[in-house]
């Protein structure tokens, strides 16, 4: 029986790459999006083994309706990859309640929630791997990033916790720390600044969606690993 997948803001970027190179592994992948829809439907045509669901991950009732959706259509879930997530670039004594907030909701609560509604499943089946897109801030933080840094490095915690809580169970729970990759997020980044970093990185560039899926695909198959916070970033930041 082929293993099922939920990838969280799955229509652009790093998540669209992972859940396309999961569908190549016969993975039958729910690909999650929000706002770009067209994309989605792109997605979904281009590629077999992928489904497409629209939800705001960072509400409850639509996080449960996307785990309600998978589990009435394909039966379980094995995997999970919360990687759907915002960014935004202020100075800490500018940041707004309602901007702190929509940071946490989107980057850190969507994780909590996504993750407590398919382990219903996952425990049920004994069974389950949660990867958890993390970044390289949480781990060293950034400045004039601080309320992403925050709910990156809550990820971190919520990571390695639930992971001791979940091994007894047979389910996996890893993160992913990139670094600098190559999608929308960055695009407004200065050309100038993109080549200091390549400078600065011992493996000499910044990284692609590809790097981020290619280390999924492997967690996904691993079965030994668990609470691991694994920096993908060509060494640029070595904890
Ligand atoms: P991106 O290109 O901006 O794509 C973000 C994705 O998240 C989109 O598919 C978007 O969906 C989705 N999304 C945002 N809010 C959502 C919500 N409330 N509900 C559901 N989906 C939502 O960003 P990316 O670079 O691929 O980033 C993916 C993840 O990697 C994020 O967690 C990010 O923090 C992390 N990361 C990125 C980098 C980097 O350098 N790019 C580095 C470290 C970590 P719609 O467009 O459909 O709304």
């Amino acid at each position: 029986m082929k293993k099922v997948a939920i990838v969280t803001g799955a229509s652009r970027g790093i998540g669209r790459e992972i859940a396309k190179t999961l569908a190549k592994e016969k993975i039958q992948v729910v690909a999650n999006y929000y706002k770009s829809e067209e994309a989605a439907i792109q997605l979904q045509k281009e590629n077999n083994n992928i489904d497409i669901f629209k939800a705001n991950v960072s509400k409850r009732e639509e996080a449960k309706k996307l785990v309600e959706y998978t589990l009435k259509k394909y039966k379980k879930i094995d995997v999970l990859i919360n990687n759907a997530g915002i960014a935004e670039f202020k100075e800490f004594t500018q940041i707004t309640d309602d901007e702190w907030n929509k940071m946490i909701t989107t980057n850190l609560n969507s994780v909590f929630m996504m993750s407590q509604e398919v382990l219903k499943n996952m425990l049920h089946n004994k069974n389950g791997c949660i990867i958890n897109i993390s970044s390289i801030w949480g781990l060293v933080g950034s400045s004039c990033e601080v309320h992403y840094s925050t709910a990156k490095a809550g990820i971190n915690g919520m990571t390695k916790a639930l992971a001791k809580e979940l091994g007894p169970s047979n389910i996996r729970v890893n993160a992913i720390a990139p670094g600098i990759i190559d999608t929308d997020m960055n695009h407004d980044m200065k050309k100038e600044e993109i080549e200091i970093i390549k400078n600065e990185t011992p493996l000499e560039r910044i990284g692609k969606p590809e790097d981020i899926a290619k280390c999924v695909k492997w967690l996904v198959e691993d079965t030994f690993t668990t609470g691991q916070i694994i920096s993908v970033n060509g060494g640029w930041i070595i904890t």
